[in-house]
């Protein structure tokens, strides 16, 4: 029965030295960072990793936590627990309520940074909520013997339908940098289920800043597993500098050219989850009005 069936091979570099080496012989390797995803992947084991696999948990530096006056810094190993309880009074409200959505506490201990932000085919809630503080994404890219790092911001880590967007090379994620200075308003909801029924799922975030009586810095993001990763800048700069309370009709009509952005640019979506993200966008704007007026 188990004829055929071997061992991958898996390499254990212990920093990112030894990765270039290893991934410049196995430029095909598969990175295993929590293996939530890889293992759910229904011919995971013995895995056609035909380059073998590498295992990023004994890279040190990829589990490091550091801050400075303006940003903190997340290496790609730091698991969502890990996160949760060292960043408890250092994150922004958003992220760690996205933290905690995600799948039970076991799966949080396994699920990594650098693991939620690559999977290859499809986003979910932890690259929405980042793309909206506005994060970036420290990524070494190995050519042969080139190696180059970027820093990219997680909103642009991906296309229009979600997938990793880093080109052919293999690209290795190290660490994310998020800004100390949040806005005051931030909201995320996650509605359906985005392991079991992810064609029902879908995933909105804003962040924005109130100044006074108007709005700035507004980030808004919606995304629907496998389907779409969408960021609408013209809503976002419609919104940023808008008086606040904003009347209802605005409201109103921001909500439906949601639905006509997301109709036009993504015709997978269904109906059902294009009402559901416009009824959550209109009350993210009811929600600031109220807040306005108290
Ligand atoms: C029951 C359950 C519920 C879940 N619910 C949610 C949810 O509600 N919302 C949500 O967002 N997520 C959720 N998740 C997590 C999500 O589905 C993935 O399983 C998880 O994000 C993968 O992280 P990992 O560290 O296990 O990555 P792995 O499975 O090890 O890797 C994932 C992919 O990223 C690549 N990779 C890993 N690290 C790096 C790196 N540093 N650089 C480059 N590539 C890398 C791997 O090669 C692989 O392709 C849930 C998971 C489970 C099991």
């Amino acid at each position: 029965m188990y004829e055929g069936v071997r061992s991958p091979l898996i390499y254990t570099p212990r920093t990112i030295g030894e990765f270039a080496t290893v991934i410049r012989r196995h430029p095909q390797a598969i990175l295993w960072a929590g293996g939530t995803y890889l293992m759910s992947q229904p011919d995971y084991y013995p895995g056609e990793a035909k380059d073998g696999i590498i295992d990023l948990s004994h890279m040190e530096e990829l589990k490091r936590i550091t801050r400075n006056d303006r940003y903190v810094e997340i290496g790609a190993m730091v698991t969502a627990r890990q996160l949760l309880s060292t960043g408890r009074l250092l994150l922004p409200p958003i992220l760690q309520q996205t933290l905690q959505s995600l799948g039970t506490q076991v799966v949080r201990r396994q699920i990594t940074i650098g693991g939620a932000l690559c999977i290859s085919d499809t986003r979910l809630s932890l690259s929405t909520t980042l793309a909206v503080l506005a994060a970036s994404a420290e990524v070494k890219l190995y050519n042969d013997s080139k190696v180059t790092t970027h820093w990219i911001p997680v909103a642009k880590l991906y296309d229009k339908e979600g997938k990793l967007n880093l080109g052919s090379k293999s690209a290795l994620l190290t660490r994310i940098r998020i800004g100390l200075e949040f806005g005051d308003f931030q909201r995320f909801v996650l509605f359906g289920d985005p392991i079991r029924k992810s064609s029902e799922c879908g995933i909105v975030a804003l962040h924005a800043k109130r100044e006074q009586n108007s709005l700035s810095k507004v980030q808004f993001c919606v995304t629907f597993p496998r389907k779409a990763f969408h960021i609408s800048k013209d809503i976002e700069s419609k919104l940023s500098g808008s008086a606040l309370p904003i009347h209802p009709e605005k409201v109103n009509s921001l909500s439906y050219e949601l639905v006509a952005e997301l109709t036009k640019m993504h015709n997978t979506i269904s109906d059902l989850q294009l009402e559901r993200a416009r009824r959550i966008f209109e009350s993210f704007l009811h929600d600031l009005n109220s807040q306005s007026l108290s």
